[in-house]
């Protein structure tokens, strides 16, 4: 039998709000575009997959947007697929939770004056 060194999982309140904005871009992702109330089974998976490596980030609480991250711990397909949904969901993330948003991710800078 190995004993395995349970490694702590990240559950301060930067990674808690983390995985709130994605959970929320996947729903409005699969809301509009898979036509769900509630998570289809492959956002559901993905969802899973985000929480996971949030709760693995070596950051911690001192992670940056995944966007700007340098390490890009997502597997390439689980990649392509949130990068859609982050396409997809970023501007409707500005109408539902303008907050969060701002504070998420910086505005691009053709949109400032
Ligand atoms: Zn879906």
């Amino acid at each position: 039998m190995t004993i395995k060194v349970k490694r702590q999982l990240n559950d301060g309140p930067n990674i808690r709000r983390e995985k709130e904005i994605v959970s929320k871009m996947i729903y409005i992702y699969c809301k509009k575009k898979h036509n769900q109330k509630v998570f289809c089974e492959e956002c559901q998976d993905l969802n899973d997959y985000a929480w996971k490596r949030l709760s693995l980030c070596p950051f911690g609480e001192e992670k940056a947007a995944c966007a700007k991250c340098s390490i890009h711990c997502y597997k390439q397909d689980y990649r392509e697929r949130i990068k859609i949904i982050m396409r997809f969901s970023g501007p409707w993330m500005l109408l539902y939770h303008p907050i969060e948003s701002i504070r998420h991710f910086r505005i691009p800078g053709k949109l400032r004056k």
